[in-house]
């Protein structure tokens, strides 16, 4: 049975398949949600006493989202350079405004007393900017690829790098404003994020998109706008907003371990094939892999049938009846079992090309090997080792047995009429000369020999006869 017979015979029922589907989604919501039970468990529980403010760990915390942020940056962009997405450039610029927006997070943690808008702004304003970039980015998801030559270079980066840090220097003044404080601010930055990422999630699940590497996305987007959610709640220093960054971590991983995924196999994010599309993928390359190696053991059959045969009376030729005495030999030298060899050459064969002409010669020739067939055993072979010149190996036959179908054969062909179509037919004979392995010799050429030696014996004493001593 074949892989792909294989794979269909083990075809699940369809009610099972559905169940299966209808589970994996729930599975992959309540996986996406994972966020919000942790979020509403500190809604509920958090005692508003608790707080961690530990300025070291928060700075080395950013910096290393910020290096991280970085890196994934560079491994997006090297994917756009390959495929040219327009996602993968989108996404490599959100990676890119957050990294340089969100640094400063960090970067202003120990003015969390002096000014607590320069230190708390920059977080929602990096997660504003990236979410907003990837839901342009995703919008252009199924758009063909730049083209190679016309893919974005070093000015457009440097005019973005531009923007970002105009973005970073528009919270500094609105930090230092007097609005900072304004229950608005703070909260339309980051219920933008969580807006934006939101529209993320619901584009997906609108545009139907299903790719694995898409649907990481898709858990990665839910959990920043949970984590915006999260921020929302939050109070700086409690456990809601720390619990807000490690939800953003948490996406952030996720996002970056599937560009990742793209940087080592397809460098895109659209055409990485699910595990169903790969596995029916597997099996129709694998039916198609099979049937061309039927065919091409079929081709390599015919090859060697062709390369073994004489065209013209599908006789053994030469080569392929050498080495069937060789075998032979090595046989006989094994077991001990005897095998003769039949020389035979036609009689005045050049009499019947000349007076019948050379096509009726091929049609003697034709129905002299079919008669030789039908003359020996079925595992004798007759070889055509010349022009009207042939061989018959007779293995397991010493010299009478030799001798006995030499003789049926000479008789079988002095009888036989030969070329039908003209009349009454041909009648021809043969002159055979017979050898012994073991008696006439131990290797081919000896034998041989003997046999041929034989053949001229029997047409000096007139043809028509078969010489075996
Ligand atoms: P002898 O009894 O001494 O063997 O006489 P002969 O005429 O058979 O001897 P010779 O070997 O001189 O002639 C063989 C002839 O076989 C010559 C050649 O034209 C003919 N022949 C060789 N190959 C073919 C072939 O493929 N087709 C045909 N029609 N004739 C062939
Ligand atoms: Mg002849
Ligand atoms: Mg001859």
């Amino acid at each position: 049975m074949s892989t792909s017979e294989g794979i269909q015979a083990n075809e699940p029922h369809a009610a099972i398949r559905l169940v299966t589907q209808i589970y994996v989604r729930l599975l992959l919501a309540g996986f996406a949600l994972i966020p919000a039970y942790l979020i509403a468990y500190l809604f509920f529980f958090q005692d508003p006493a608790l707080h961690f403010e530990n300025h070291a760990f928060h700075e080395i915390a950013i910096a290393a989202a910020t290096l991280e942020g970085l890196f994934v940056t560079y491994v997006t962009w090297r994917c756009y350079r390959s495929s040219g997405e327009p996602l993968l450039r989108w996404m490599t610029l959100g990676f890119f405004g957050f990294a340089l927006i969100y640094a400063l997070h960090g970067a202003f943690t120990g003015l969390a007393h002096h000014n607590i808008w320069l230190f708390l702004l920059y977080g929602p304003a990096s997660r504003l900017v990236m979410s907003v970039l990837l839901l342009v980015g995703l919008l252009s998801y199924r758009q063909s690829p730049d083209p190679v030559n016309r893919r974005v270079g070093t000015r457009y980066w440097l005019a973005w790098v531009a923007a970002f840090l105009v973005v970073d220097l528009l919270v500094a003044l609105l930090a230092n404003s007097a609005i900072a404080g304004a229950l608005g601010v703070r909260l339309s930055m980051e219920g933008g994020a969580l807006v934006f990422s939101t529209l993320n999630v619901a584009t997906l699940v609108l545009r139907r998109i299903r790719s694995p590497l898409m649907l990481i996305y898709g858990i990665s987007v839910t959990w920043f706008a949970l984590s915006s959610l999260s921020f929302i709640l939050g109070r700086p220093w409690n456990h809601m907003w720390w619990l807000a960054h490690a939800i953003f971590a948490g996406g952030f991983f996720l996002l970056s371990y599937g560009v990742v995924q793209a940087f080592l196999t397809t460098r895109s994010f659209a055409t990485i094939y699910s595990q169903e599309e790969l596995s029916a993928r597997l099996a129709e390359a694998m039916a198609r892999t099979e049937s061309a190696l039927q065919e091409l053991q079929r081709t390599n059959q015919k090859l060697e049938h062709l390369a073994a045969t004489d065209p013209l009376t599908g006789a053994a030729n030469r080569r392929s009846f050498i080495e069937r005495v060789e075998a032979e030999i090595a046989r006989a030298k094994r077991d001990g079992a005897p095998f003769s060899l039949l020389s035979l050459d036609l009689d005045n064969f050049k009499w019947i090309n000349d007076s019948f002409g050379h096509q009726i010669g091929d049609k003697v020739l034709q129905g002299f090997v079919q008669t030789c067939l039908d003359a020996i055993r079925p595992y004798d072979g007759v070889a055509r080792v010349g022009g009207e010149e042939f061989m018959v190996l007779l293995p397991q036959a010493g010299l009478d047995a030799a001798l006995a179908i030499g003789e049926r054969i000479r008789l079988a062909i002095a009888s036989t009429p030969f070329a039908r179509e003209i009349g009454r037919g041909v009648s021809i004979t043969v002159s055979i000369g017979i050898s012994q392995f073991g008696k006439d010799g131990n290797t081919i050429d000896t034998i041989l020999h003997a046999a041929d030696q034989r053949l001229y014996h029997a047409k000096r004493r007139g043809r028509n006869c078969v010489i075996a001593v």
